[in-house]
């Protein structure tokens, strides 16, 4: 298999250290606050990384920490009172809830800063025992980054281009101006450990050092992490920080790095108020299909994330507006105020719509499938239909290449396609050809759901829980459609079939399908 590897610039074939286990390690989120787009999308393509991995038959070890001390969190901390240590703990609990709703595994490791510092100490001796690093009078500890040869290889950038971007205020302490902290001292109310420097606490790069080397070893296969973290050289950081310590060639083998999320329409998104929370989409959308919309783009790419806006009095579309005009704050149309968080509550997310449609797709052909594999019995063995056999195949080579889930799931919409005639014309193929076929389909999508994350939900559970949000975002009551139901059931017992019809022309003008199966009637919402 092969992947881009941001250090040699190309994409490489990878081979692990030791044959079928790979370690990696991704640098997990600062919790002061709620994730946003960008958590879920770096955290979801490691996920499918590492699942992929797993699938070609790997013993994976992955590593992503939890930056629980930081100048962000004391700041957090300190404005809404509370210990910051209080505040990490709560955030760790909030992000755990939306990577479990996103069906993002938990690492197999996920050590926590505020439980390393005694590792960290000892990394920031060696590095000042071989004059990689220095103490200052004050107690601070920064890393010599010109004593570090290669400094700068990873984000292509010397250090002289570095010094003369550098828009820091000169700090006098600093032999150098990119010279970076690895140890902070202690301000007056923030968290402090003893050192042989004086109480303090860790600088942000040395964790991710100190921590892979920990469950990894000095040396290991892959590192991870956003594009963002090339750029603000956390990452040069850490390879100047591992390598200072144990030598050239020691650190990751590989570094594997995501791309951004765009928010099209910035001057919209900047009066709907920044970022959307996970959480926020998630009340929404379903999870899996924020799952799904991050993993139609490649990993590596840009994602534009269209936020709508809508005006919240009138419900007219509010198109992008430019130059001094971006500043009214009233509707064009209707002349009402508007106001953010109302605004926030009107958005619309294509992105997101398109995902709730295809996942329903999908889930209705998985619980067509199923409902014709329950009765029946299994005509075993032999051939099955074209392009269903080589599905997998397929899936496996898009993967193989550099992770490609949006190839890979692309690749799937013939073989549904297929599944769909064979479940609308049964006719199509000799019957145990079929059944075989639709049965590979569904076991076939079973697998490579797994690696994606996608389609793990029972189809008939999903389903209901998709008409059910539909409904409701009608302004329809499903307990009321439900009662409908019955008393079209009870009609049509009764041999009133009038009634019985009216009631079902009734439910599809308000946009709601029946569908009658045997012995009991189904519904979904079939927007108007
Ligand atoms: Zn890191
Ligand atoms: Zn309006």
């Amino acid at each position: 298999m092969q992947f881009y590897d941001t250090m040699a610039g190309k994409k490489v074939s990878f081979e692990s250290l030791s044959p079928n286990k790979v370690g990696i390690y991704v640098c997990g989120p600062t919790v002061y606050d709620y994730c946003h787009l960008g958590h879920a999308r770096a955290y979801v393509a490691f996920d499918v990384i590492v699942k992929h991995l797993r699938y070609l038959g790997n013993e994976v070890t992955y590593v992503r920490n939890f930056t629980d001390i930081d100048d962000k969190i004391i700041a957090r901390a300190a404005k809404v009172s509370r210990k910051p240590t209080e505040l990490a703990d709560q955030f760790i609990e909030e992000f755990h809830k939306d990577m479990d709703a996103l069906k993002v595994a938990r690492a197999d490791v996920e050590p926590r800063v505020s439980q390393h510092v005694g590792p960290i100490i000892l990394l920031v001796q060696k590095l000042i025992d071989k004059e990689m690093a220095y103490v200052t009078p004050s107690g601070n500890v920064y890393y010599a980054v010109r004593r570090f040869a290669d400094y700068g290889k990873l984000s292509r950038r010397n250090p002289d281009d570095l010094r003369s971007g550098s828009r820091v205020a000169a700090n006098p302490e600093k032999r150098d101006p990119i010279d970076f902290v690895l140890w902070k001292k202690a301000k007056p109310g923030e968290p402090k450990w003893e050192s042989p420097w004086g109480e303090g606490r860790p600088g942000w790069h040395i964790e991710c050092s100190a921590m892979s080397m920990e469950y990894l070893g000095t040396t290991f296969d892959i590192h991870g992490g956003g594009k963002d973290l090339v750029d603000s050289m956390h990452h040069e950081n850490e390879i100047a920080q591992s390598q200072g310590a144990n030598g050239p060639g020691t650190f990751a083998k590989h570094w594997i790095h995501n791309g951004f999320v765009q928010f099209n329409g910035e001057k919209m998104s900047k009066s709907l108020g920044n970022f959307f929370t996970i959480r926020e989409l998630l009340g929404r959308h379903d999870p899996e299909s924020l799952r799904y919309f991050l993993l139609t783009v490649h990993y590596r790419g840009p994602i534009n994330f269209e936020v709508e806006a809508y005006c919240p009095s009138c419900g007219e579309r509010l198109v992008e507006r430019s130059g001094e005009e971006a500043g009214a704050e009233t509707c064009p149309s209707c002349g009402a105020e508007l106001e953010p968080d109302a605004m926030r509550k009107a958005a619309r997310f294509s992105g997101l719509e398109e995902a709730d449609a295809r996942l329903e797709y999908v889930y209705e052909t998985l619980s067509r499938i199923d409902e014709v594999l329950a009765v029946g019995k299994d005509p075993g063995g032999g051939a099955i239909l074209s392009p269903a056999d080589s599905m997998e195949e397929r899936f496996r080579e898009a993967m193989d290449n550099d992770f490609n889930t949006a190839a890979a799931i692309a690749g799937l919409s013939d073989t549904l396609k297929l599944a769909n005639r064979l479940l609308d014309v049964p006719k199509e193929a000799p019957k145990d050809v079929r059944r075989r076929t639709l049965a590979a389909i569904r076991q076939g999508l079973d697998r490579v759901g797994g690696v994606l994350g996608l389609w793990q939900d029972d189809p008939s559970e999903y389903l209901v829980r998709h008409n059910n949000r539909l409904a409701e975002k009608m302004g329809l009551s499903p307990a009321e459609i439900e009662d409908k139901i019955r008393q079209r059931t009870q009609a049509r017992k009764n041999k009133e079939f009038e009634r019985a019809d009216a009631i079902r022309q009734e439910l599809l003008r308000l946009g709601v399908e029946l569908r009658d199966g045997a012995g009991t009637t189904q519904w979904r919402i079939r927007p108007l």
